[in-house]
């Protein structure tokens, strides 16, 4: 959700009601609809999340405290807000309802105009929470992911990596005599370099691996379901884009250490520093080169 509109997700058995919610905020956010708890989980689980729900309590098959709960134990669909709406009254409705994880409760017939100031800083607070997540999980200078996020996720990576007996593979990289950059072209030369190098490895990466700014000029990239001949095979595609790369018309190379996880004998630091010895290695032996 950057510069257009928030998403909310209308969910009632009763096209009326949606019909009746969509005509109050259809100028202010864009709008999907789900007329049943299961369509609404469905909805939750595709690529464009939406930024809150109106949500009903009763319907048939699952009601909205049960869409609420599965939502909300899930990492990937938590951070989504829901506001109910309903007709239920009582105060324990209420209660549930909030301690449940929603953050609103409206009871029908709802007021358009407290509806809208509601929603209106659910969203505020949806969108801050969620660039506040990206702040602290992406370097500032390339938006890779930092390495804080590298290593939190590495783990569950490796794990699932063991449960699965799937291969992972990983690449170090380190720029060759990246302070002469700087020190010849000035440290706004060396920042736009950083920022081409960290470009061109997204590139040459798929979307599930990881790919992150692991240091000063040093980049890791964690390669999903990938045996080492595969990943030494990426490693020296990237190495020659870089030697290509000029970027601000600077001659820039790096060296690369590989190595792939030897699954169930190892953690994800014995997998680095493995990495990290064979990138050394490759400085150590004339610099511009893969090692594993
Ligand atoms: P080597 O080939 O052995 O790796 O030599 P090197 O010069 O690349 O390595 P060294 O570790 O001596 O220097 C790394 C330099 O990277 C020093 C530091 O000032 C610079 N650096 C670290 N972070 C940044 C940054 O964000 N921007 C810029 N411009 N420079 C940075
Ligand atoms: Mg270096
Ligand atoms: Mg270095």
């Amino acid at each position: 959700m950057l510069g257009e509109k928030a998403l909310i997700l209308l969910v009632d058995d009763e096209p009326a009601n949606i019909q009746l919610l969509a005509g109050y905020i259809k100028d202010d956010y864009q709008i999907k609809v789900a007329t049943s708890g299961e369509q609404c989980l469905k909805l939750c689980a595709a690529t464009q999340q939406p930024d809150l729900i109106l949500l009903d309590v009763d319907m048939p098959g699952m009601n909205g405290y049960q869409v609420c709960e599965q939502l909300k134990s899930s990492p990937s669909t938590a951070p989504i807000a829901i506001m109910f709406v309903t007709a239920m009254q009582t105060e324990e409705d209420e209660e549930t309802a909030l301690s449940l994880g929603a953050v609103d409760y409206l009871t029908k017939p709802v007021r358009p105009a407290i509806l809208l100031a509601r929603i209106k800083t659910h969203v505020k607070l949806k969108i801050q929470h969620d660039a506040l997540v990206n702040m602290a999980m992406r370097d500032q200078l390339t938006n890779l992911y930092n390495r804080h996020y590298l290593l939190e996720s590495a783990n569950h990576r490796v794990a699932k990596a063991m449960r699965q007996k799937s291969p992972i593979s990983l690449l170090i990289l380190d720029i060759d005599h990246f302070k002469q950059i700087n020190d010849t072209k000035g440290h706004g030369a060396g920042d736009a370099v950083l920022k081409s190098l960290a470009e061109l490895l997204q590139q040459q990466c798929r979307l599930e691996d990881i790919v992150a700014r692991f240091g000063g000029e040093e980049f890791v990239i964690l390669f999903d379901e990938c045996h080492l001949a595969t990943a030494v095979k990426i490693a020296e595609r990237i190495r020659a884009r870089i030697e290509d790369s000029h970027p601000n018309g600077i001659f820039v190379t790096a060296s690369i250490g590989v190595a792939e996880l030897d699954n169930g004998n190892e953690g994800f630091s014995e997998l680095v520093k493995r990495a990290d010895d064979a990138m050394y290695e490759a400085k150590r032996s004339g610099r511009n080169k893969v090692l594993f």
